[in-house]
Order: structure tokens, then C-alpha cells, then sequence
């Protein structure tokens, strides 16, 4: 195990990074091998065996799928480098998301075949919209059919991203043997001895001396666009040093204007090396990213900064809790600034409770070491904290701050759950409060009518996880039920009421009157309401018994008891009683009322909408999408992409179940899909009927 260098490593030598990739692209491959050579692990895992490092989930190890966002740190050159592991799979964006909160630059990984593949494509996208600078690695070009130059223009013209390539690979397929680096000016060849953690440094072979002078040629007239000293060297025809060519690249990476690109075969052992050297020149350091913001949790406009350096107050944002058998639950921090040490006492400024850091771990895929303090730009686990939660900040308790949390959609898809035994029943909930904790977008829920406990999320293959986790993990055994779409009510119309509440219950009355206006809102509005009252005549906890008796009426819609969801609710006017009113008659007042509301302001079902990106083989474009049209499905597009289709359309989830099965069978197995929730939209009116019919039996 190498040495921990967690004090010594200052601000500029650590890089928080994540690799990003479409599944299958070798991205576990890749990491597995970066661990490997920088002696963080001794015998190199391949996923096909399932023994890989990072993916230590079994689940993850069966399905070949990466889902957690495990933090993983080594050290290369004297360099920490904090691995954040995405997952590739779109099921999960929201863990894209989340990782891409906290890492500072990023490798996409790409199949030297496929090139830009649909995943890679929506991870890419999201990192532009966090504005991550980049590099690229054109993996598996040892594959039969691996082009590098089509998948340099394929990430140029699909993501419309500056890719530059510093290094042309030596050989292809069989005989891909290494690369050379554009920039020293050698071929980098490795044997297929001792795992690749040699390679020789080689004069350019004869037969690539043309194309490495053009393609180096390329490589600095791009950055003369960018860089004065790269400028003059190229107007004056002078060779410029390698210093400044790498100084160029890495002012061109962190300003988003080039993306570097590196070629090599993980699985083969080749150009792992390099790579890592690029992640250390080209990708930002905690201090070169700009400083964080956040606000005053006492008064929320006003912004607050914090730079990234140990001499400013604590500032650090937990992006993922997770349950360890050995350890108890750990929550994954980015420390943004200042320190973070083991013993002290925190201020979580979300929760606005006090925490305790009982021990820092940092985590070496599974492997965990106790450290003694995290420093500004870092990344590690900390134990014993009892309340704090993902997206949630800490920081010093004298200068509290509250940094933007990490949003969640609403899950929608539930199932019901039952355990087996009444043994497994304490174990079940307290599994299902565990895996809640970790994962914001997964939800438990009772259910209003049967009391039955339902488990919600964001798809079919979510909650498949989760059911598979409890079982093994948490060794509960448990039935469950069929997925069910998780629907809501919207009202489609203005309407206003006005209500009387009066009630003699023994001796005091109940007295509350209430004029209510509801209206629909824009999408994702979420339940709104304003008081119109003047004066000062009419008591404020009224209004605030008002709001409430409107929000809980909000949450059992009229027509089959689903949550209404995008309406505004004004408080036209209302009329209390000296003696006989209470909160307790305005709140039952407001929820009548609000009740009354919504049905004349006619209801209507709204169901889950996926969006689904499908890749195809021309052949079966037809079926699939006269299969789609019969789902109701609407296709949004069709482009094409290394040979096949891809496909983007919305369909709603009702449709959906066990699509994974028809889609093979449909395609002959030449079809690959990917789906999320995207937004909700009313149900067309026959079917409406027949579930709410179906519903209310
Ligand atoms: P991920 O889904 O992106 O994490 O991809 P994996 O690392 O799991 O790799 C997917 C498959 O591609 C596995 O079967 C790997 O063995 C294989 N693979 C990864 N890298 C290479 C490579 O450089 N060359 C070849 N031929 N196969 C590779």
C-alpha cells in the first residue's frame, strides 16, 4: 500500500477527476489499470472476470455496470489523484450529476470503434453544462475496425468539442503497439510483458515520421489560436519547446478551448501511463477552478465565498453517503476550503445541527486508510456523522455557509414491499432507511390506502437494484410487487371557491370562512401559494393554518388520491370569529375548500414521461419504431452514427415495463437503449378513465 500524503500534498498537486465514458467503453478497464500502475493495487482486475477494484458492489460485478460514485485516491508522480467514480449507465444520470458537482476536470473514455456513443454523449453534455475541462482517451484501439482519426472527428463534430490530439496511435487492431506523443517528439512502445508497466521511449519509426510531422504541425497551429508564445514561435517558423507546447494545452483544456487526445488498449495494458501524465498537465487543480459560493444560512441573499485555500473557514459539500459493512455509513466529502480534522466538531449549516468527525478515511477503491485531517481541494469519507445527508454543506462553526445542494427529480415508479417473516420486518426498515439515505432519489413511501410499504425511484432497473441489495446486502428476505407508475394530478383550469366552515362541536364553535382562487402552473412549479390579505387585522397563523390546510388537500388529488402537482393557490379573502375560530377550523377550512377547487377546476391524470435514446441497426428501424407508435411513443429524431441509428423519443413510462426483453426479441438483439424520467404530461382521456376505474374498484 503506498504512503498517505494527505498533509503533504498541497493545492496545486491534487486532481479531482471522473471518467466518463458509455458503458462498455472500457471505463472500469481503465480506472482498474490507473490503480494498477500507481500501486494501488497489486494484481490487475478485468471486469469480464468481475474482480475489479472499484466496482466492488456484487450487483455492479454481475451486471458489469458501474453505479456507485465511490471516491478512490492514488498517487502518480507526486501528484494526489482523486478518482470519482460516474456511472456510465443514463438510469443513473442523476449520479452523473452528483459526481460532477465535485470533480474538477475529466477523462472521457471512448471506444476506438464506436467512437461518440449516445451515453457518452448525455455525460458530455452535462459536463458542458458544468463547464468541466476535459481530456480524451480513444481506448480499445486494438479492436478490429478501431479508427483514432474518425473518432477524433466523431467527438469534434457529435459534442461539437475542440478535440486536438497529442499523441497518433502506432499501429491498429493486431498490431496496435503504442503511441507517439506529438509533443517529445518519440514513440511510446510497450511490450506485452510485465502487465505494460514498462514501455520503451523510441525514435519515431521511420514509416510515421510524415504523419507525426503533420498531425504535430495540427497540434500547434491550433494552439497558436490561443497562445502568444505558441503564436510567435509559429510566425517565426521556430520549433516551440514541449514546456510551452504543454503550458498551451493545459491554458487550452482549463478554458474549455481544446480537449487533449490520448489513444491507447486498457484491457491490453497500453497507454495508461501517458494518460495519467495528461490528467496531471492538462486537468485543473483544486486551485485553479474557480471559487465556491454559497449563501448565508441565516440570510439567504446574501452571497458568500470561500477560496480554495487552508487559510479560509471550512467550507465542504457531502456528495454521497454510503453504508459499509465494516465501517457504518460513511459520507463522501469535497472539501472546498480551509481544513476538515478528525475530532472536531462541525456546523452541517443544511440541517443546522452540530456534527462530530469522528475518523476520516481515505478510500483506495476498498481498501480504506484512517487519515488525520482533509485539506481544501480534497476528497475523503468521514464517519460517526448522525444527521447529515447527500447535498448537505459543511462547515467552521463560526462561519457558517451554505453551498447549492444537489437536486433530485421525484421518482416515478413505486412497488410495493412486504418482508416474509416478522424477523425480516425490523430489518426492512431499517435497510430501506439505510439505502433512502444514500440514495436521495429513491424513496419509501406508505401507501395511503392499503398501508402497505412502497419503495419508489427512477425505473424499473432502479428498484431491481434495490430489491437485489436488500436481499444480499442486507440479507432481508422480502416479496415484491409489480412496478407501478407513479402518477400525479394536475388541474387543467382557473376555478374559485368560497368556503364556510361552521361547526357547533359541544360548547365552542368552529368558525372559518375562506375565498380561494387555484390556477395551473408552468411545469415544475410545484405547489405555490400567496396570501392576498391587507392589513394587519387578520391573524398570521391563520394564514400559515390556510397554507397548510391548501397543501395537504394538494397532496390527495381529486381523482384517484395522487399528489396535485404545479398549482398556484391565492388567498383571495377570509373571516375569522373572535371566540370560535381556530387554527384547527382554518386549516380544515382551506382543505375543503382547496378540495372543492380543484374538482371544478376539472383534474386531470398526469403520467411519467421517459425520454428514451435508442441505438439500432438500420434493418430494424421500422419495427422499433412502429413498436414505439404502439406505446404511444413520440420520435423526436433519427441521426446517424457509426453505422447505425440512433434514435430519441419520449414515451410514457405505463408503456415501458419489461421493454428491455421486447426490444431484443424486436431487434434480434441489435438494439441498445437507455431511458430517463423526463417530465409529466396528461394522460390521454380513455385511458384515464380506465385506470382511475381500475384504481377506485
Ligand atoms: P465500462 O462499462 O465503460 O466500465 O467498460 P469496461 O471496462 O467494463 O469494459 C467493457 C468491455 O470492454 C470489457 O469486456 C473489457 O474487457 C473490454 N475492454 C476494455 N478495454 C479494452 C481494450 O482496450 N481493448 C479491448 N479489446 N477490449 C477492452
Amino acid at each position: 500500500m503506498a504512503v498517505l500524503k494527505e498533509k503533504l500534498s498541497s493545492l496545486d498537486k491534487i486532481r479531482n477527476i471522473g471518467i466518463i465514458a458509455h458503458i462498455d467503453a472500457g471505463k472500469t478497464t481503465t480506472t482498474e489499470r490507473m490503480l494498477f500502475y500507481t500501486g494501488m493495487t497489486h494484481k490487475i482486475g478485468n471486469v469480464d472476470e468481475g474482480n475489479t477494484q472499484m466496482d466492488w458492489m456484487v450487483q455492479e460485478q454481475e451486471r458489469g455496470i458501474t453505479i456507485t460514485s465511490a471516491a478512490t485516491t492514488c498517487f502518480w508522480k507526486d501528484f494526489q489523484i482523486n478518482i470519482i467514480d460516474t456511472p456510465g449507465h443514463v438510469d443513473f444520470t442523476i449520479e452523473v450529476e452528483r459526481s460532477l458537482r465535485v470533480l474538477d476536470g475529466a477523462v472521457g473514455v471512448f471506444c476506438g470503434v464506436n467512437g461518440v456513443q449516445p451515453q457518452s454523449e448525455t455525460v458530455w453534455r452535462q459536463s458542458d453544462k458544468y463547464r468541466t475541462p476535459r481530456i480524451a482517451f480513444i481506448n480499445k484501439m486494438d479492436r478490429l475496425g478501431a479508427d483514432f482519426k474518425n473518432a477524433v472527428s466523431s467527438i469534434r463534430e457529435k459534442l461539437n468539442s475542440p478535440a486536438i490530439p497529442v499523441q497518433i496511435p502506432i499501429g491498429s487492431e493486431d498490431s496496435f503497439a503504442g503511441c507517439i506523443d506529438l509533443i517529445d517528439q518519440k514513440a511510446l512502445v510497450w511490450s506485452d510483458d510485465e502487465l505494460g508497466s514498462k514501455f520503451m521511449v523510441q525514435e519515431i519509426p521511420q514509416e510515421y515520421l510524415g504523419e507525426a510531422k503533420a498531425a504535430r504541425e495540427d497540434l500547434i497551429a491550433f494552439l497558436a489560436d490561443f497562445n502568444d508564445e505558441i503564436a510567435q514561435s509559429y510566425l517565426s517558423s521556430k520549433e516551440p519547446s514541449s514546456d510551452d507546447m504543454i503550458a498551451a494545452l493545459r491554458e487550452g483544456c482549463l478554458s474549455l478551448k481544446a480537449i487533449p487526445v490520448l489513444c491507447g488498449a486498457s484491457f491490453r495494458n497500453k497507454g495508461v501511463q501517458p494518460l495519467l501524465d495528461a490528467v496531471i498537465s492538462y486537468l485543473p487543480a483544486p486551485s485553479d477552478v474557480a471559487e465556491v459560493s454559497g449563501v448565508d444560512p441565516e440570510g439567504l441573499d446574501k452571497i458568500l465565498v470561500r477560496k480554495a485555500a487552508e487559510e479560509e473557514p471550512l467550507s465542504a459539500l457531502a456528495f454521497k453517503i454510503v453504508t459499509d459493512p465494516f465501517v457504518g455509513q460513511l459520507a463522501y466529502v469535497r472539501v472546498y476550503s480551509g481544513n476538515l480534522e478528525k475530532s472536531s466538531a462541525v456546523l452541517n449549516s443544511t440541517k443546522k445541527k452540530k456534527e462530530k468527525i469522528q475518523r476520516i478515511l481515505k478510500v483506495h477503491a476498498n481498501q480504506k486508510e484512517d487519515v488525520e485531517a482533509l485539506t481544501a481541494g480534497s476528497i475523503g469519507a468521514l464517519s460517526g456523522l448522525k444527521f447529515t445527508t447527500t447535498g448537505d454543506t459543511l462547515c467552521d462553526l463560526g462561519h457558517p455557509i451554505l453551498l447549492e445542494s444537489i437536486s433530485f427529480p421525484e421518482p416515478v415508479i413505486s412497488m410495493a414491499i412486504e418482508p416474509k417473516t416478522q424477523a425480516d420486518q425490523d430489518k426492512l426498515t431499517d435497510a430501506l432507511q439505510k439505502l433512502s439515505k444514500e440514495d436521495p432519489s429513491f424513496h419509501v413511501l406508505t401507501s395511503e390506502e392499503t398501508g402497505q410499504t412502497l419503495i419508489a425511484g427512477m425505473g424499473e432497473l432502479h428498484l431491481e437494484i434495490i430489491a437485489d441489495r436488500l436481499l444480499r446486502e442486507f440479507k432481508v428476505n422480502a416479496n415484491v410487487g409489480t412496478p407501478q407508475v407513479s402518477y400525479r394530478e394536475g388541474i387543467t383550469s382557473a376555478a374559485e371557491v368560497n368556503y364556510t366552515y361552521d361547526k357547533q362541536l359541544g360548547g365552542r364553535g368552529q368558525f372559518a370562512r375562506v375565498a380561494l382562487a387555484v390556477k395551473p402552473t408552468e411545469r415544475g412549479a410545484g405547489f405555490r401559494f400567496v396570501s392576498h390579505l391587507k392589513g394587519e387585522g387578520f391573524p398570521k397563523e391563520f394564514v400559515r393554518a390556510i397554507e397548510q390546510g391548501a397543501q395537504e388537500a394538494a397532496s390527495v388529488g381529486p381523482l384517484m388520491g395522487s399528489a396535485i402537482s404545479d398549482v398556484s393557490v391565492e388567498l383571495l379573502d377570509a373571516q375569522f370569529h373572535e371566540v370560535d375560530s381556530s387554527e384547527l377550523s382554518f386549516q380544515v377550512a382551506a382543505s375543503l375548500a382547496m378540495k372543492e377547487a380543484c374538482a371544478k377546476a376539472r383534474a386531470v391524470l398526469l403520467e411519467p414521461i421517459m425520454s428514451l435514446e435508442l441505438v439500432v441497426t438500420e434493418d430494424f428501424v421500422s419495427p422499433v419504431i412502429g413498436d414505439l407508435n404502439s406505446r404511444r411513443g413520440k420520435v423526436l429524431g433519427l441521426e446517424d452514427r457509426a453505422g447505425s441509428k440512433v434514435l430519441k423519443a419520449e414515451v410514457p413510462l405505463s408503456e415501458m415495463f419489461g421493454y428491455a426483453t421486447d426490444l431484443r426479441s424486436l431487434s434480434q438483439g441489435r438494439a441498445t437503449f437507455a431511458m430517463e424520467p423526463s417530465h409529466y404530461e396528461a394522460v390521454p382521456s380513455n385511458i384515464s378513465k380506465q385506470i382511475i376505474g381500475e384504481m377506485t374498484l
